[in-house]
């Protein structure tokens, strides 16, 4: 079938490039660089909504940030948060998207039940090394914006092993009243201990899992819905609220919704989106979620 050959081949470019970029970015960003861009706003958080499909509404909006770069354009956090990590700005990058998140979320329309609508802001390993300015940065980006901590979702990524004192700041951030979710689960370092050891809210399943559903090699749909199942009913034991990301067809939204997720994220229903477009999309939501 030439089509799919040509597409794959498309694909397979788009990568190329992508690693390519990826690599000029990296080799490039240094203090002066980031500095100057939080400085001058070339920063920017995009939003994508988390459905409930029990109630068909939008639970929460995550953050993910972008950058407008002078000389790199339009550039993904795959590209560049890896580097700030390694140079430690993720404090300051870290305590800017804590800030502007807040600011946003409670700026935000109710949905059409007359509830306010949460925010889920990804965390990232470096920002625990120095738990006093995160925690400063939680603390300072709620009592500064007015929004209730119960509508924040703190994502943690599976990067690391997490220590003694990691789990320590997350306690903290709990007992603040902030939703403590782990990111990318069933990918990485991923193990019971933690999920047993962390003190959870949410459980992500890593968009792999998903992504195979219902594709042309029936074992790796089959294999992907087994993993799928498995994770969902593990974060039932441990009393945890699963949210599936990576929802892109109607097929993948049914057989989760059957394996009993309800709180679902995926280009199937929405793109993440500017922040200028947000309100628009939660006014217009009541009638489209009630659609798909
Ligand atoms: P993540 O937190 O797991 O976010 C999900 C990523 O998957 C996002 O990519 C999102 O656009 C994409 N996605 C969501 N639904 C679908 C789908 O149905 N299909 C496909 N193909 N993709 C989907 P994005 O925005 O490029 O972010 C990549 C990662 O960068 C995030 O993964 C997160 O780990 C990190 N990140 C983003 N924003 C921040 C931030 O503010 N702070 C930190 N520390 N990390 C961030
Ligand atoms: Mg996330
Ligand atoms: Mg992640
Ligand atoms: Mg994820």
């Amino acid at each position: 079938n030439y089509c799919l050959y040509d597409e794959r081949y498309q694909e397979e470019a788009k990568a190329a490039h992508a690693l390519e970029n990826n690599l000029r970015v990296s080799l490039s960003t240094n203090h002066a660089d980031l500095h100057r861009g939080i400085d001058n706003e070339e920063f920017q958080l995009y939003y994508h909504p988390i459905i409930n499909t029990t109630e068909n509404k939008i639970d929460a909006f995550e953050a993910l940030i972008r950058w407008q770069h002078p000389t790199h354009g339009f550039i993904l956090p795959d590209q560049f948060i890896p580097a700030a990590e390694k140079i430690q700005v993720m404090d300051v990058l870290g305590s800017w998207v804590l800030k502007k998140a807040c600011t946003d979320a409670v700026q935000w329309p109710y949905d059409h039940d007359g509830n306010p609508i949460g925010v889920s802001i990804n965390l990232s390993p470096t920002q625990f090394i120095h738990p006093e300015v995160l925690l400063n940065a939680a603390q300072k980006a709620i009592s500064e914006s007015g929004l209730s901590p119960d509508l924040v979702k703190l994502e943690l990524t599976e990067s690391s092993a997490f220590s003694q004192g990691m789990i320590a700041t997350i306690e903290k951030l709990r007992d603040m009243g902030f939703r403590i979710a782990l990111d990318d689960f069933g990918t990485g370092y991923s193990s019971l201990t933690q999920v047993n050891n962390l003190p959870l809210d949410y459980l992500k399943l890593d968009r792999s899992f998903v992504q195979k559903i219902g594709s042309d090699n029936r074992f790796e749909s089959k294999g992907s819905l087994r993993m799928t199942q498995c994770i969902l009913s593990l974060a039932a034991t441990f009393e945890l609220t699963p949210i599936v990301e990576g929802i892109e067809n109607e097929y993948q939204l049914r057989v989760v919704r059957d394996c009993g997720a309800n709180l679902i994220q995926g280009y199937y229903f929405s793109r993440p989106m500017p922040a200028a477009e947000v309100a628009d999309y939660v006014r217009h939501s009541s009638e489209s979620l009630v659609r798909a």
